[in-house]
């Protein structure tokens, strides 16, 4: 483990390989292009460039994307 940063932002977003059947909506709505398809499946491969919109986890007809919380949010959400 290098960079806490570098581990923070590739868990910014996650696909659960068992639940995405391969729709592409995620690669088509993403203003980041953070998804490719690879073997039928999409793959976060651009997770640092991901600006937490929702819009793919929004899109998706399968619930197969999580987002991470910001930390900034966790952080408030302690502090009360
Ligand atoms: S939250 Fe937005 S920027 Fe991040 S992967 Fe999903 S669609 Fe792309
Ligand atoms: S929108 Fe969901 S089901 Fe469709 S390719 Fe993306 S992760 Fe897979």
């Amino acid at each position: 483990m290098k960079s806490n940063n570098t581990k923070k932002n590739l868990e910014l977003v996650k696909v659960n390989d068992a639940w995405c059947k391969g729709c592409r909506i995620c690669v088509e709505f993403c203003p980041k292009n953070v998804f490719e398809m690879r073997k039928g499946k999409s793959v976060p491969v651009r997770p640092e460039d991901c600006i937490l919109c929702g819009l793919c986890q929004l899109r998706c007809p399968d619930f197969a994307i999580e987002l991470e919380e910001r930390d900034h949010e966790k952080a408030s959400a302690a502090g009360e």
